[in-house]
């Protein structure tokens, strides 16, 4: 492949007749597909949207079966962002939309027993979660009194020991980074994967200071969006038949209004000439190639990194460098009797500490109406993450019963002698990107070298953040450079 610089001087690769399109969209997760749609929907733009796989989604993995169970393999709930909400509407699911009460509490297992995390500061100066001497720090963290930052990147875990004390990292927030990332605190930066809670502290001098002032942006905002589905503090959303549902509705809307949507078409190169794009695909019917003036890759950073290998080498090289660890999603249900806790929450995350293997249980029956039959309950466990690499050389049978053994120690009764009902075990061989220690400096890196290549862009979750909502807004974002370039 040529380098951008040279691609012009090459023999010409363009398939005869036929004019480029405006934008080509490689990945059909929720990524691209937002994308696809500001551009085809929002700025009336000739897109074409292409996935590898014979479904559109990507990490978005919503099952449901004819025993009376509807589960998630990937992301299970998402925080109802404005532009996650605004999306949703636009293409069709507003009445589809479910929200999980923000009151449901959230445990964490510590010292053989469950402890609601505090969400409030009466809460968490009853908490047994932490001692007296770790919530006196802790309170003076939140106000701003901590040692100032140590030079250089701070790691998630100095970050927060230095804010709020070794035990709250301990027994919250390490938990939190293994529910949300399966990560290891001590690898992972603060300001690339907590953002804006980075933000706070820098920004306003302190956690609850900076909680105070961005909670006024919050209702600003809201103020603006009167028009989208109202959301109470805390709920997080779904829909009816699960999250997948969102993915497909954008793809049926695009593929309504005329604009392709390709399934099991793999992108094998890509080309530029004359300020052309010109990639190839592996299509069930054979080779397909897509000309176009502006193109998104809108993959996994490994993927792009070996599709940009000898186009963009500092780039491709930067991104490889980018690490998805292994995590087993682990969809068990159980009678409800068999269980010591009356289940009235979201789910349980467990601290390294406590010789239990699986990271965290959510319980999604608990969260959804109609996500298990009358008087069973289902469980997402996710285990595995960067400090559990062992975790891939289990066979299924084996991960199902280290996890039943877990939930035996966790939530299920002791003496329970129930068998579980195994609904799906999905390993995902790489999960999450992970935003360690030098995370901003590589995607400096990819930016550098992307500007030599006008025309080309990057927006999947190993930028701005891994939620789906911090996916829907980057794209959002994207799309709108995109649109002044092909404007120009
Ligand atoms: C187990 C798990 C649990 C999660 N839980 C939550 C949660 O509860 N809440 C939340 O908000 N987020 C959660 N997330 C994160 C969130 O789901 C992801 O960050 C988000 O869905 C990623 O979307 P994306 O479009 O950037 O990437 P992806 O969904 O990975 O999409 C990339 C697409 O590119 C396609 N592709 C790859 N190679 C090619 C090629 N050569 N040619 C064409 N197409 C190609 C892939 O098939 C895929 O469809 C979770 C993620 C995982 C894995």
């Amino acid at each position: 492949m040529p380098s951008p610089q040279s691609a012009t001087n090459q023999s010409d690769d363009r398939p005869s007749g036929g004019q480029p399109i405006d934008v080509l969209v490689v990945g059909a997760g929720v990524s691209g597909l937002t994308i696809a749609h500001d551009l085809a929907i929002n700025y009336q733009r000739q897109v074409l949207v292409a996935e590898a796989q014979d479904r559109v989604g990507g990490a978005i993995i919503s099952r449901q079966n004819n025993e009376g169970y509807l589960w998630e393999e990937g992301p299970n709930s998402f925080q109802p962002a404005p532009e996650l909400l605004r999306l949703a509407v636009n293409v069709g699911l507003e009445d589809q939309l479910v929200l999980a009460n923000g009151k449901l509490p959230r445990f964490v297992f510590l010292k053989g027993k469950l402890n609601a995390i505090p969400m409030s500061p009466p809460a968490a100066i009853a908490t047994p979660l932490l001692d007296w001497g770790s919530k006196i720090r802790l309170a003076l963290g939140a106000i701003g009194f901590a040692r100032p930052a140590m030079a250089g990147e701070e790691s998630v875990d100095q970050f927060f020991s230095r804010l709020l004390g070794k035990q709250a990292v301990a027994h919250l927030v390490a938990p939190f980074i293994s529910g949300v990332y399966a990560g290891d605190p001590k690898r992972l930066s603060a300001r690339a994967a907590f953002a804006k809670i980075f933000r706070l502290e820098n920004n306003y001098g302190g956690l609850v200071a900076g909680a105070i002032l961005s909670g006024k942006d919050r209702q600003a905002q809201k103020a603006k969006n009167t028009d989208l589905p109202q959301v109470k503090a805390g709920e997080l959303g779904s829909f009816k038949q699960g999250i997948k549902m969102l993915p497909e509705a954008i793809a049926t809307k695009l593929r309504s209004q005329g604009t392709p949507v390709k399934q099991q078409w793999t992108l094998r190169s890509l080309n530029r000439q004359d300020d052309i794009y010109i990639a190839k695909f592996d299509t069930p019917t054979g080779e397909e190639i897509v000309m176009s003036r502006a193109m998104v890759m809108a993959t996994p950073a490994y993927v792009t990194a070996d599709l940009l290998k000898d186009y963009l080498p500092s780039a491709s090289q930067a991104l490889s460098k980018i690490f998805y660890p292994t995590v087993a999603c682990v969809v068990l249900a159980y009678p409800k009797t068999e269980f010591a806790y009356d289940m009235q929450g979201f789910g349980n995350l467990i601290p390294r500490t406590e010789g239990v293997r699986t990271l965290g249980t959510i319980w999604s029956s608990s969260l959804f109406a109609g996500r298990a039959p009358q008087g069973w309950q289902l469980l997402l466990n996710f285990i595995g993450g960067t400090l559990d690499p062992a975790l891939a050389k289990l066979s299924d049978s084996e991960i199902i019963q280290a996890v039943h053994q877990d939930l035996k120690k966790t939530i299920l009764r002791p003496d329970t002698k129930a068998e579980p009902k195994a609904i799906a075990v999905h390993r995902w061989d790489k999960a999450i990107p992970q935003y360690e220690i030098g995370h901003l400096q590589l995607l400096a890196t990819v930016e550098a070298e992307l500007k030599k290549s006008q025309g080309l862009y990057i927006s999947a979750n190993f930028i701005g953040g891994v939620a789906l909502g911090d996916c829907i807004k980057r794209s959002l974002q994207e799309a709108i450079k995109i649109e002044q370039f092909l404007a120009k």
